[in-house]
């Protein structure tokens, strides 16, 4: 529910934006009577579906989901039942924001810059780590169904959370909630701030820290000697990877736009750095 909700607080798509996906959609067959609409895209593939059906491929080379979600949001619910290899697909798209097909004697490229998110059980009986619960097969439940996911492809996935079990209690509580509109204002402010700061930068084609090359969020970032202690304690502690580092960088970078801060702080770092080790325990026990 929360990930079908992500384009809702998104930006509306501009109109160059617009053009872009109206055309993707096109190729694929996939435009309905001509109706446009400045909502991002949500997909939600199947975890049958095959590498052509996501990075595009085929017989006509038609371009594949991660295309289809171009400018919006790729969900994958149930990732490790997806195919590894096609999970492992992914990779390029994720790193280059394109998708390439090739062919016997040329290549088709199609554009897939995407938020991708993904949901998950623990195990494969969806029960490990419940209180009281043991699963049938012992730890391997867990290990060998965590394990369907490579590194490469968990080190790519920035924000991480542990999502307990609903309560009874959880339910009867009223829970304070923020209308999205007013989550939609914050981010697009922190969008604005982005945009600006990457003009400033002489990288105008860059819109969001997320496709800011690493060289450049070093400097973005303006980390004090505080935060750059902390995150170098945490990167030798934690093991980041080279892009795990870079990738804490811009979600603290991130944190502190919608902040409205132009310093990224030790709480925006360490917020960051928390989204990661989620992650790094599953990865250990892969
Ligand atoms: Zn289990």
């Amino acid at each position: 529910m929360l990930a079908a909700r992500l384009p809702s607080i998104l930006p509306p798509l501009t109109a160059a934006e617009l053009l872009e996906v109206s055309m993707i959609h096109s190729i694929a067959g996939q435009l309905s009577g001509g109706k446009l609409s400045d909502r991002r895209p949500f997909r939600t593939p199947h975890h049958s579906a095959t590498m052509a059906a996501l990075v595009g491929g085929g017989l006509r080379a038609r371009p594949g989901e991660a295309s289809l979600a171009h400018h919006g949001v790729l969900f994958l619910d149930e990732l490790p039942e997806f195919a590894p290899q096609v999970l492992d697909a992914l990779r390029q798209p994720l790193e280059t924001g394109e998708c390439n097909i090739a062919r016997a004697n040329h290549r088709v490229s199609y554009p897939a810059s995407i938020q991708l998110v993904a949901a998950m059980n623990p195990c494969r009986c969806g029960m490990a780590g419940e209180p009281g619960h043991v699963c049938a097969r012992g730890s391997r439940c867990m290990s060998e169904y965590q394990g369907r996911i490579s590194g490469p492809m968990m080190d790519r996935i920035d924000i991480r959370i542990d999502v307990p079990a609903v309560s009874a209690a959880d339910l009867i509580r009223p829970m304070a909630a923020e209308r999205s509109a007013d989550v939609a204002r914050r981010v697009a402010r922190a969008r604005d701030m982005q945009r600006e700061r990457f003009t400033a930068a002489g990288v105008p084609e860059v819109t969001t820290n997320a496709r800011c090359a690493t060289s450049l969020i070093e400097t973005l970032a303006e980390l004090d000697a505080g935060g750059l202690q902390l995150l170098r304690d945490a990167a030798e502690k934690l093991k980041f990877s080279a892009r795990g580092y870079h990738r804490v960088l811009k979600v603290a970078r991130t944190l502190a736009d919608l902040d409205g801060k132009s310093i990224v702080g030790r709480i925006h770092l360490a917020e960051a750095i928390s989204y990661r080790i989620a992650g790094e325990r599953l990865a250990a026990v892969a």
